[in-house]
């Protein structure tokens, strides 16, 4: 990894500048993980709209060994969840686990580095990413706290007072995907936390598609083409989304769908078979993958 006095930082850029001023937060942070204002201050320079910098890269380590160190679940929640993030918007090469092969690196603002420091960069923030995914237990802690715990998963059912999401939890499982590698389903999580309103395009005719719950029916998805928000009710044209069986559904949301109920994020979970189903398009009639208009 990247030394913080390496003279390499005011080469890196971040959304802002340089690298040096992260370097001298980083500095103390390690010191002073528990200052939120502090790492809020750090992460703006990091993560911006979604955006990633090569001092973003060269930060990981670091991060990731506050994560570790941290005492304060609070804390370890915040960087286990910005990190995922923050390797959710990384500009992956042909090889997502190349990261010296990563967009940042090729940016026009971004000068070119020695290939030494390259390859060190990237070390560490293999290793980096390595270590905040072994803490997925400890992180989801917090979500954990709050919800009652039942041996048999499928006694945890939707009540209507469940149904608001738990958008905590749903930015864990974020950050549990990214860290897993499954970028599409990260990006989904991070971009609606809170479990409904998604949209997306048609993959077939590319109209804009409004994916919401049905009222009152909690894992009930319908599309939209025209804004809910804008558009009158009588004069929306819309399909039920078909979702798919759970013993159908591709095999990262099998997973998702089974960690998010454990972990509480009850809305997320009852919607996964319907965000893997199939609807007829209610622009041009085509049935098309739910799933692709969202992360296509
Ligand atoms: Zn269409």
């Amino acid at each position: 990894m990247l030394e913080l006095n390496d003279p390499v930082w005011s080469r890196l850029t971040t959304a802002y500048g340089d690298g040096e001023e992260a370097a001298r937060l980083l500095c103390r942070l390690v010191q002073a993980a528990e200052d939120a204002e502090l790492r809020q201050e750090l992460f703006e320079l990091l993560l911006h709209q979604g955006t990633i910098y090569t001092t973003t890269l060269a930060a990981m380590p670091y991060l990731a060994e506050m994560a570790e160190r941290t005492e304060d679940t609070e804390t370890l929640a915040d960087l286990y969840i910005v990190c995922g993030w923050m390797e959710s918007g990384r500009e992956q090469g042909a090889d997502r686990l190349n990261i010296a092969s990563s967009g940042e690196f090729r940016r026009e603002r971004q000068p070119k580095l020695p290939d030494e420091a390259i390859a060190s960069i990237a070390e560490g923030y293999r290793t980096g990413l390595e270590r905040l995914s072994r803490l997925h237990e400890r992180a989801a802690g917090l979500a954990l706290k709050g919800i009652e715990q039942s041996s048999d998963e499928a006694s945890i059912v939707i009540r209507e007072s469940d149904e608001n999401e738990n958008p905590e939890a749903v930015y864990l499982l974020a950050a549990w995907a990214a860290y897993a590698g499954e970028i599409e389903a990260a990006r989904l999580l991070f971009r609606f936390p809170e479990g409904d309103e998604y949209s997306g395009a048609c993959p077939s005719c590319q109209a804009d598609w409004y994916v919401w719950p049905k009222e009152d029916e909690a894992g009930i998805l319908v599309v939209y083409t025209d804004d809910p928000v804008t558009v009158q009710k009588e004069n929306r044209a819309s399909a039920t989304v078909q979702a798919t069986a759970a013993t159908a559904l591709r095999t990262e949301l099998q997973t998702l769908a089974r960690e998010a109920r454990r972990i509480g994020a009850r809305r997320l979970a009852a919607a996964i078979p319907s965000l893997d189903g199939q609807a007829i398009c209610p622009e041009c009639g085509a049935e098309v993958s739910v799933w692709e208009a969202l992360v296509g």
